[in-house]
């Protein structure tokens, strides 16, 4: 055990009070014993990486932190039979970046997720260039499913090691064990243990380079990265522009750690953007902004009928769905840029509304009492209720 001090210095919101205790250790067998032991003492623990998506309430935590800092990238030697025959197949073209040599890595938990997609890029490796920026480390990556600018680690991750909770053991959990979604996985819902290490494929474009002059990035798929890049969705761009291209977007929204920016305090997002039936979705203003999502069984809609007071159509199955957008709903439900409550050192972000931030020690009841004012509004102007993104420990919303 280590002198635990005040989670305020290890959460990227920069508030909350020190837990009991605090374990960091530094190598994956170390990590898997000194977990173990926590475990078997009964007490209350808290796996913590990056910070970067958890808020702690100001009374600290009454247990033990572990702090996940295990590092490492290996290149996994043999490359899988599927992906050898992909790669014998593969046409190098415009339209063969789903094909074509892979290259798996095994990357520590602990190894910050933005220095993963560095190395990446750096080495021709596609499929994970639009995640650049994101905060935190490589093990919590799977538990809410990153994603940005049109990629998610689903697309690219294979399997994670997992210690597990319930067992003690160590097992390997392929991607489909862990129910991916947006923004969710098994692990947000339930599933408790250690992600101790990821496995992720990524595409090699070296062999591409030598004849197209460049390594290039998957095919872009979200229209904003492609408008600032001057191309059209689908097109292939050098994985070091679109890397740069996305950290340049999310540095003007302060959706990159900057220690002189306070909008960068924070927890990122701080709502999902709510997904509806298509029905209630009509209810809303015409200029609400929306995107179709697949339809889905009328049984994975029940859930909505909680969140929105709006259920299945019996006998209608299936049912269509609707992503709105959170920034938009807040928005227009009163709460601009900046807006803070009276007193409050807790504020929506200068920058975009999706974002809570914190603008120098604020404490988290003021950034919890922010939440939900943002909540009511857009719940009374909209009959939406948003749901928080990050892990609230010992806060209610
Ligand atoms: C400025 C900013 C921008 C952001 N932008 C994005 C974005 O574009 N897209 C996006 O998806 N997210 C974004 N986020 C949210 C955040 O960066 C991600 O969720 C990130 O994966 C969190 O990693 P972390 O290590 O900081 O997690 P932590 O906050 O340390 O932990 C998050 C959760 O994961 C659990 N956990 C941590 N490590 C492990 C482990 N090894 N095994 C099992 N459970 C573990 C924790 O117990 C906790 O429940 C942003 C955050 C900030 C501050």
């Amino acid at each position: 055990m280590i002198e635990p001090v005040a989670l305020s210095t290890l959460t990227t919101f920069r508030v909350g009070g020190p837990p009991a205790a605090l374990v960091a250790p530094v190598t994956e067998q170390d990590l898997i014993t000194e977990t173990l032991v926590v475990w078997g003492l009964d007490e209350n623990w808290l796996l913590l990486g990056g910070g970067s998506n958890t808020v702690v309430a100001d009374e600290g935590f009454d247990g033990i932190v572990i702090s996940v800092v295990t590092r490492g990238i290996e290149v996994l030697a043999a490359a899988p039979e599927s992906s050898k025959a992909d790669a014998a197949d593969a046409a190098v073209s415009d339209a063969g970046a789903d094909v074509g040599a892979r290259v798996r890595l095994r990357v520590q938990a602990g190894e910050p997720w933005d220095d993963l997609v560095a190395y990446a890029v750096d080495h021709g490796w596609a499929g994970i260039e639009a995640l650049s920026g994101i905060p935190g480390s490589c093990g919590a990556a799977p538990v809410q499913n990153i994603g940005a600018y049109g990629q998610e680690l689903s697309d690219s991750l294979i399997a994670i090691d997992f210690l597990s909770y319930e067992t003690g053991e160590v097992d390997r959990l392929e991607r489909a064990d862990l129910a991916l979604g947006y923004r969710t996985s098994a692990l947000k819902q339930g599933l408790r243990g250690v992600v101790l290490a990821i496995e992720l494929e990524l595409h090699d474009t070296a062999a591409e380079a030598s004849v197209l002059g460049s390594t290039l990035g998957q095919p872009l798929k979200y229209a904003q990265l492609a408008g600032a890049l001057g191309v059209q969705l689908g097109d292939r761009v050098p994985l070091s522009i679109v890397r740069a291209t996305v950290l340049g977007l999310r540095a003007g929204k302060g959706m990159v750690l900057d220690p002189d920016d306070p909008d960068t305090y924070s927890a990122g997002s701080f709502f999902t953007n709510p997904i509806v039936t298509e029905t209630f979705a009509r209810s809303l203003p015409t200029d609400a902004p929306r995107w179709q999502l697949e339809a889905e069984p009328a049984d994975r809609v029940i859930p909505l009928e909680e969140y929105m007071g709006v259920g299945p159509i019996p006998g209608e199955e299936p049912v269509r769905l609707v992503k709105l957008s959170a920034a938009w709903l807040i928005e227009h439900s009163g709460v601009g840029r900046g807006f803070r409550l009276p007193g409050s050192k807790a504020a929506v972000s200068s920058k975009h509304t999706l974002a809570l931030t914190n603008t120098g020690g604020a404490t988290a009841e003021e950034v919890a009492e922010l939440a939900r004012y943002v909540l009511g509004r857009v719940q009374a102007e909209f009959g939406v209720n948003l749901q928080p993104e990050p892990v609230l420990v010992g806060l209610t919303l």
